[in-house]
């Protein structure tokens, strides 16, 4: 750090004290002229914004990624043309329903929000460690939310409001089903994959689309915590999994993840079992073997946490040419939320903040509004057309059209599939996890599920057994016995 630095006011006028406010006489009344005291209080007061609704607790790194495969023949975007192609990223990782002083090890999906810098602009993916949601449509998002935060009256935590929501949203079981795991309380963020959950579509230059999921599989090993490990870290260190990526990124230990992609053609989505563009459902990966793309490495920690990651605005509606969105209808809400939540947050000029600012020229007339800090476009003119400028707005960038992708999403909406909750969450118990890992799950669901307390309580236990049932017979024989409770199975 510099020295001999002068004390200035945040007008840059060089000032004569810092600690002793200016008085009439030594014992006081203070002076109002005392500028400094009140730029120093007033702003003080001013520091924080509006906390994230969801998501409110993180940390994040910069890092870079780089091509370490060829899928041009999927994609025209410029960061994929040639292997060994590598852009900057900014990740942001965080729990979801805590406040920002929560425990980093709560039970909850993780955030796992990634920003490319591209030639093309910025490309974000702004998933979780959870290739599926509670839900699949954004009209839902609210109550959901509001579930899984403090009750209106006791302003605590509710498993009551949780399973009773649950319950009555059976397409949350797949979710639930993984929350409840121990991929629930992952090991720090370093050692847990990413998703970008929902269904994308990438373009090639042949103007040919497929539907595309996007996986970033730790190269760390991935690692959970118990039940009791992640209790007994919530008073230990609430700080943990924010500690454990600073320290391992200060000490040259970078931590690094393999992009990968799932693809699937029309041709394949028209005949999936399921809904392809339903975010409670995973595509098999057998059905649809992972291709390799690239590596990401984090390797460097912002040096000021507010500017950057406090002030990170992700939004899935950042996608750039050879990438595209899908008739998905939980992230056609999301393109609107994020936006707009930043426009709340950070005020409508959020993307002229370093950390948010592309790294490719911003050529349009919007201008003004708070905080503008760019030149707001100098002396160049606001309107269009005008026979000023040069911007103009280049066809090749035109998305594909997406009337057919519509006719196939409303196609698999009245698929007889689409209520099926229970196979995909039943694969998972049975199939997937291990002997340790189911214990901990049903240990994990009866644990949470004894919180359910009031005069509903033994309904809403009732109706989520049955969908338990419908899982694994077992499952909700055994969590039944846990809770020891009385339960008619009926198939
Ligand atoms: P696979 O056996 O090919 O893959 C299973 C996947 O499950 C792996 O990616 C594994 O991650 C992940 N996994 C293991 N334990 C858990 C857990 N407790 N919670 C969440 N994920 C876990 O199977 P399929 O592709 O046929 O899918 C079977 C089931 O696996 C699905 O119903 C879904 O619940 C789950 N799954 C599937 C994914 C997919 O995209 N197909 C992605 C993630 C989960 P890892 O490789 O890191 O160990």
């Amino acid at each position: 750090m510099s020295k001999n630095k002068k004390l200035t006011t945040a007008a840059g006028r060089p000032y004569y004290e810092n600690e002793d406010s200016m008085t009439v006489g030594r014992r006081g009344p203070i002076l109002l002229q005392d500028i400094y005291l009140q730029e120093k209080l007033a702003h003080f007061n001013r520091e924080r914004i509006p906390e994230r609704v969801v998501h409110a607790k993180g940390t994040g790194a910069f890092g870079t990624f780089k091509v370490t495969n060829d899928i041009t023949k999927y994609t025209k975007a410029k960061l994929f043309n040639k292997v060994g192609n590598e852009c900057r990223v900014f990740v942001r990782f965080s729990t979801v329903g805590g406040e920002k002083g929560s425990a980093d090890t709560e039970r909850d999906p993780r955030g796992f929000a990634v920003k490319f810098y591209t030639e093309d602009g910025n490309w974000d993916l702004a998933g979780n460690n959870t290739p599926v949601f509670f839900i699949k449509d954004p009209k839902k998002f609210p109550d959901f939310v509001h579930t899984q935060k403090r009750d209106p009256k006791t302003n605590l935590k509710s498993s009551t409001m949780m399973w009773d929501y649950f319950s009555l949203n059976p397409e949350s079981l797949h979710q639930v089903m993984i929350l409840f795991s121990d991929r629930g309380t992952p090991d720090g963020y370093r050692k847990m994959n990413g998703y970008g959950s929902h269904t994308f579509s990438m373009i090639n230059d042949k103007e040919e689309r497929v539907w595309v999921k996007f996986h970033f599989k730790t190269l760390q090993g991935n690692k959970t915590l118990t039940a009791e490990e992640a209790n007994i870290l919530k008073a230990k260190d609430p700080d943990y999994a924010q500690r454990d990526l600073v320290e391992a990124i200060s000490k040259g230990n970078f931590p690094k993840w393999a992009l990968k992609i799932q693809v699937m053609t029309n041709e394949q989505a028209e005949k999936f079992k399921w809904n392809p563009f339903d975010v409670t459902k995973v595509w098999s990966h057998s059905e649809f073997p992972l291709i390799d793309v690239g590596i990401m490495e984090l390797n460097e920690i912002p040096a000021n946490y507010f500017a950057d990651v406090e002030q990170a605005a992700f939004e899935p509606s950042n996608i750039v040419d050879g990438i595209g969105l899908s008739p998905d209808k939980l992230l056609q809400g999301r393109i609107f939320a994020y936006p707009d939540a930043h426009r709340y947050r950070l005020g409508v000029n959020y993307n002229q903040i370093p950390v948010n600012r592309p790294i490719n020229e911003v050529n349009n007339h919007q201008r003004d509004g708070f905080m503008n800090v760019d030149g707001n476009g100098k002396d160049s003119p606001n309107y269009f057309p005008n026979s000023f400028d040069d911007i103009k707005a280049d066809k090749k960038y035109k998305e594909l059209a997406s009337v057919l992708d519509s006719n196939i999403a409303d196609t698999f909406d009245r698929n007889e599939n689409d209520d099926d909750f229970y196979t995909q969450p039943g694969d998972l118990y049975r199939k997937v996890m291990t002997d340790t890992e189911r214990k901990n799950t049903l240990n994990n669901i009866i644990s949470s599920m004894s919180g359910i307390s009031g005069p509903r309580s033994n309904e809403i236990i009732q109706r989520q057994l049955m969908h338990f049932y419908k899982v694994d017979k077992s499952l909700a024989e055994d969590i039944a016995k846990g809770l020891k409770v009385d339960f008619k199975f009926t198939d």
